[in-house]
Parts: C-alpha cells; structure tokens; sequence
C-alpha cells in the first residue's frame, strides 16, 4: 500500500491531527478531523493497521480549541 503526501497547507485551524490507541491492536492512530463538522463528532473507521472498525468519538472544548478528546471503542 502506498501511503499519499500529506500535503500541509497553511489555514486558519480547520483541521486538527487526533490520536487513538487502537483497542484491537494497541497501534497509536494519528486521524484528521475537520473542525468545520462541528465541535462533537462521532463516525466509524476501520483501523489502518488491523482493519477493526472503531468507533471513533471526537470532542472539542471550546474554550481550548486546539484540544481535542478523542475516544475510541471497538463497534
Ligand atoms: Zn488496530
């Protein structure tokens, strides 16, 4: 598998890099969100590493807008 350039461009904060363990395979996932999908967000990935699907649940405090919690658990 290849993995695409990640391209860095500079933007008012629109996107933030999370990061999760993984419960299945306990591999540190680094995942873009998208501020602009609102401040609590909650979708299914399969993990890239052992292709479980997670449930992934994204919350941002709005008081610290670069701080995210991010929680995950298997679906
Ligand atoms: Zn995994």
């Amino acid at each position: 598998m290849t993995k695409p350039q990640r391209r860095r461009r500079r933007q008012r904060s629109t996107f933030l890099e999370a990061a999760y363990i993984c419960p299945s395979c306990g591999e540190e996932i680094i995942v873009p969100v998208d501020l602009s999908q609102g401040s609590f967000q909650e979708y299914v990935e399969d993990c890239p590493v052992c292709c479980c699907p997670n449930v992934i649940t994204v919350e941002m405090d709005e008081h610290f807008d670069d701080q995210l919690q991010v929680m995950v658990r298997p679906e």
